[in-house]
């Protein structure tokens, strides 16, 4: 009998992360549903049903990041799976498409509060939760981080200028997204020739609280690549950047 996987996926009370988490636990993995507010994490994990449990995680919370390890430890005493999937597109308020999103965030006018509180969740979040889960992955079986990013991070695709969404890369969320690839570039280094494995995912552009529902795909196909990459298994490949399916993006 394999031993049963044991996963965190981070922002997972709705949107992209609770479709992974729901198709992790579909597949027989024991998935903490990641959720700021404990309320709808244990909502999400209700409806997902049997195999998800909710961890209440800020990621941008040190207690609560620290809290979550320990509580992980105690349970399970490791980890195999890390999704980073908590993210956030801007402060100003639910009901901003990615258009008027950026309109409001120029290079130019982005407040520094704005691009700090974003790149918070988005960068020093992802690099909180890293550190506080290296330990008990390093303790995992064949342990794997998958962080979710984003093609309008892409800056090798932001400077040809017939990306077609060049027009919206700011200093806010396009580049917050640019710093978490890096960020993801030196996991990555650090942990080469190590069993951990590292792989970077763009969901497809999903409808979602995001970008207020302005997504052209369903959760389910707009997350597929996220799943696809979080069942990898011992054999699949590290070190990717990719979208649905298997298509690599340029970093
Ligand atoms: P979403 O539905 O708004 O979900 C975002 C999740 O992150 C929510 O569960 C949210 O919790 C959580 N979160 C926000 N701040 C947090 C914090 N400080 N600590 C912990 N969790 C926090 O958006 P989504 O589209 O599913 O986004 C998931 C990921 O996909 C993000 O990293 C996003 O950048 C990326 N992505 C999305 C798209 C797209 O088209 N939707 C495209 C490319 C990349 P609350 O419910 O409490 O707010």
């Amino acid at each position: 009998m394999p031993t049963e996987r044991i996963a965190l996926v981070t922002g997972a009370n709705q949107g992209v992360g609770k479709q992974v988490a729901k198709e992790l636990a579909e597949h027989g993995v024991t998935v903490l549903v990641g959720s700021r507010d404990l309320a709808k994490g244990e909502a999400a994990a209700a409806e997902i049903g049997s195999g998800a449990h909710a961890i209440q995680l800020d990621v941008t919370d040190p207690a609560s990041i620290a809290s979550a390890a320990g509580t992980i430890r105690e349970r399970f005493g490791r980890l195999d799976l890390l999704v980073n999937n908590a993210g956030i597109s801007n402060t100003l308020g639910a009901g901003l498409t990615p258009e008027q999103n950026a309109a409001q965030s120029t290079a130019s006018q982005a407040s520094l509060d704005e691009i700090r509180a974003v790149w918070e969740v988005n960068v020093f979040g992802v690099v909180a939760v890293y550190q506080a889960m290296l330990p008990l992955l390093r303790d995992g079986i064949d342990a794997r981080i998958v962080n979710v990013s984003s093609g309008v991070g892409s800056l090798a695709s932001n400077a040809d200028p017939s990306f077609p969404y060049r027009a919206i890369f700011g200093p806010v969320y396009p580049a917050s997204k640019a710093a978490l690839n890096a960020m993801t570039l030196a996991m990555m280094i650090e942990l080469e020739g190590t069993d951990i494995k590292v792989n970077l995912v763009s969901p497809g552009f999903t409808s979602t609280a995001l970008n207020n529902f302005a997504g052209t795909e369903s959760v389910e196909d707009g997350s597929r690549e996220v799943v696809r990459v979080a069942l990898f298994g011992p054999n699949d490949p590290t070190g990717t950047f990719t979208r649905w399916e298997d298509a690599t993006i340029p970093w």
